[in-house]
């Protein structure tokens, strides 16, 4: 074990000793790219003309209004390459990746929109790629899996244990150690082992920075609160960081309630009292696991929060208070994500929405002199299966059968 990268009690790196000088060698190469201007005004540079940077701030002016109490504005991380803040994070590693002359990437992926974007980058950078995806996954997620395999990456559907996201990482890592000279593992939130909460939450920070600016600038203050919603937690960390010293900002971090608390089917580690801390996939922090260690399965609506673990950062913060953290349940979350899409036109992930729910719950209780921002961490054109069959949408349902029929009978082959 090495001991670098606690936060407090939580983080570190508990890895085996084959990966030891790849994680000294990764390391130095982030320490040594946050140390060199040039470094990040490349990324600025890549990220300004291949994504949307710097992605503007919305208000929300029918629902501030209809609310009655603060003003409601909107980071819109959804109008990103690939529909996610997740590229930020993908495309600060391809360079990183450059910089150490690797020539491969590989990746871990939920429900794929990892693998899309990690796919994306190496499309772009001329990188080999293989995805590890639970093979339930796989079956789950075919146009993400379909955009992959479009892009050169290979996906490798994992067959091992529950055939879900943490067995694909523990596959990746079976990867990485064989072919670690040529390789580097785009991790793809703030969890893992050192230094990856750290260095991905240094890449997402270009959400935070550009939001404060731009707060200050619309609105001659800084917001009371700013809610992100907390999967891994990088775009939580991405948006908090720019705030973190303004002690006046309340900083909200929004998990997945699900069916909601005491029902075991959630993944609320922070808001609830179900996780408990250990150690697991490298790094120490609050696990949803049982008594021995056994992680639990974990239910969301949305698959993009649907994670055991949390980010090390994020569990300290917790402990300091510096973030406050809730849970909204599935039914509030299509809820708010309908509100949205209805009175304001912007059609937010399901995951971006347990924010929004948070965000739309407090905001009446606050004054006309309050603003408060919400992260759109992504938009929803990826949530159109669930979120149609969560409403019943009739006439989807009979779109789905007839291209279904359509495919029975050949019409569409
Ligand atoms: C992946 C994803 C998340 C969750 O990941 P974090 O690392 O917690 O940010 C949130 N929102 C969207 C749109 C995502 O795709």
């Amino acid at each position: 074990m090495r001991n670098t990268g606690y936060y407090s009690q939580f983080g570190g790196a508990f890895i085996p000793e084959i990966l030891v000088p790849t994680f000294d060698e990764l390391e130095t190469a982030y320490l040594q790219a946050k140390d060199d201007p040039a470094f990040w005004a490349e990324y600025l540079e890549l990220m300004s003309t291949y994504s949307c940077r710097a992605t503007p701030i919305t208000r929300l002016d029918n629902l501030s209004e209809e609310l009655g109490g603060a003003s409601i504005y909107v980071k819109r991380e959804d109008l990103n390459h690939t529909g996610a803040h997740k590229v930020n994070n993908v495309m600060g590693q391809g360079l990183l990746t450059k910089r150490m002359g690797k020539t491969r990437v590989i990746a871990e992926t939920g429900a794929g929109q990892h693998g899309v974007a990690t796919a994306t980058m190496a499309a772009k950078f001329g990188f080999d790629c293989t995805i590890y995806m639970g093979a339930h996954d796989v079956a789950r997620q075919r146009p993400n899996v379909f955009w992959m395999e479009q892009m050169g990456a290979e996906v490798i559907a994992v067959t091992e244990g529950s055939q879900t996201l943490k067995d694909a990482i523990n596959e990746a890592f079976r990867d990485w150690v064989t072919n670690m000279d040529n390789t580097h593992y785009a991790l793809g939130t703030a969890c893992g082992p050192h230094p990856f909460p750290e260095m991905v939450s240094w890449f997402q920070s270009v959400i935070g920075t550009e939001a404060r600016a731009q707060m200050l600038e619309r609105t001659g203050k800084l917001p009371s609160k700013v809610y992100a919603c907390v999967g891994g937690g990088s775009n939580a960390m991405g948006l908090f960081s720019g705030f973190m010293d303004d002690d006046g900002v309340e900083l909200v971090g929004v998990e997945a309630g699900g069916r909601g608390r005491g029902t075991g089917q959630h993944a609320a580690r922070l808001a609830y009292d179900d996780a408990t801390i250990g150690v697991a996939q490298g790094y120490k922090t609050f696990f949803l696991q049982d008594r021995d260690g056994q992680m639990q399965d974990t239910h969301s609506v949305s698959a993009g929060l649907d994670y055991v673990g949390v980010s090390p950062i994020l569990s300290h913060l917790h402990e300091t208070k510096r973030v406050r953290f809730e849970a909204a349940n599935d039914n509030e979350v299509v809820a708010a994500m309908q509100t949205t899409v209805r009175r304001e036109g912007l059609i937010p992930a399901l995951e971006s929405s347990h924010a929004f729910a948070q965000a739309y719950l407090e905001a009446p209780k606050l004054s006309k002199d309050d603003n408060i921002l919400i992260n759109m961490s992504g938009r929803a054109d990826k949530d159109i299966f669930t979120v149609a069959d969560a409403i019943e949408d009739p006439k989807w349902r009979e779109f789905i059968i007839n291209k279904a029929k359509g495919y029975q009978q050949g019409i569409n082959q």
